[in-house]
């Protein structure tokens, strides 16, 4: 079975501060990590290596410093690493993403051979979109299984997975080839092996450009992008909270907690509350 795991570079968003002098992300200094998600989708993958012998590769479209996250992903003791970088990527929306990233890997697979499984995070921690993983399954004509949290069982023909919905976990079988989406959910990454180390550190990615992909410039990056982000706006300060009960009678407390929290109009969507007041007194 081959493997390949799509990871982006983002930038490590517990560190971005907003500044509230000028309204803007505090991103200077701030270092590259791999989106989280992603860290599972390299652990699925380290672990189908060493339960059915898989061979995987790692990909990501970035600008060059994104080979560093590719040594990262390389401590998962991945066969091959590829990166797809230039000037011409910039500035791409998801569609434009997909298009580059989707001819990158049938460039990918003529010297690796055909995927038969590709990984992508749930989503990214910066775009936040969760749309690339399901338009490079749309490209590939690939099943999409989004959301597998868990996998149960892998044959050469099927995947039988959960995926967490909103209401519940769904069971399903996943013809092959086919791409998955691995949220947080998914578990703890392991740790890299010293050996794996030793290997990542040394290793030099291949990377592509959009002529070695035989990319239609047009459909690459900013000129390619149907969506343009037109402004980006800090989100205002929280309102500031009232005590509304201090030092009384718990009960009269949690009577008085009720009363207040029925004026927000969020609370309207919680079914636990609606159970608790009785849909009427909403
Ligand atoms: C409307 C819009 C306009 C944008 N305009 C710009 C712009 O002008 N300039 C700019 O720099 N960015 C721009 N972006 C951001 C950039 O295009 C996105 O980061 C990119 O399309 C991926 O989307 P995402 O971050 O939401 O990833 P998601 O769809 O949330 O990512 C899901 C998974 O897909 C995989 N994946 C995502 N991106 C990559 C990648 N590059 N390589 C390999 N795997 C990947 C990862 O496995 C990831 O976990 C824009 C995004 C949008 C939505």
């Amino acid at each position: 079975m081959n493997v390949l795991v799509l990871i982006k570079q983002i930038p490590d968003t517990t560190n971005v501060r907003i500044d509230r002098k000028t309204n803007n992300l505090v991103r200077e200094g701030v270092p590259a990590v791999i989106n989280p998600d992603d860290l599972r989708a390299l652990e699925l993958a380290a672990q189908l290596k060493e339960q059915f012998g898989a061979k995987a590769a790692v990909l990501t479209m970035g600008p060059p410093q994104a080979v560093e996250g590719l040594r990262d992903a390389l401590i998962f003791g991945l066969d091959e690493a590829y990166l797809l970088s230039d000037r011409a990527f910039a500035g791409a929306d998801t569609l434009a993403t997909t298009y580059a990233l989707n001819l990158g890997i049938s460039k990918i697979e003529e010297e690796f051979g055909k995927f038969d499984l590709i990984l992508a995070g749930k989503q990214a921690a910066d775009g936040d979109t969760g749309q690339v993983g399901p338009g490079i399954a749309t490209r590939r004509g690939y099943s999409l299984g989004a959301y597998i949290e868990k996998v149960e069982e892998v044959t050469n023909e099927y995947i039988i997975g959960i995926r967490r919905l909103d209401r519940g976990i769904e069971k399903v079988k996943i013809k092959l080839p086919a791409l998955l989406t691995i949220p947080h959910e998914f578990g703890e990454p392991r740790y890299g092996s010293l050996p794996n180390l030793i290997r990542a550190v040394q290793y030099d990615p291949k990377s592509f450009t959009a002529k070695d992909i035989g990319a239609d410039l047009k459909k690459c990056g900013f000129f390619g992008s149907p969506t343009r982000v037109a402004k980006t706006n800090i989100p205002p300060d929280r309102k500031g909270g009232d005590i509304i009960s201090k030092n009384e009678d718990p009960k009269v407390a949690v009577e008085k907690f009720f009363e207040e929290i029925k004026k927000f109009e969020a609370i309207k969507l919680s079914d636990v509350f609606e159970k608790i007041v009785g849909s009427d007194k909403l």
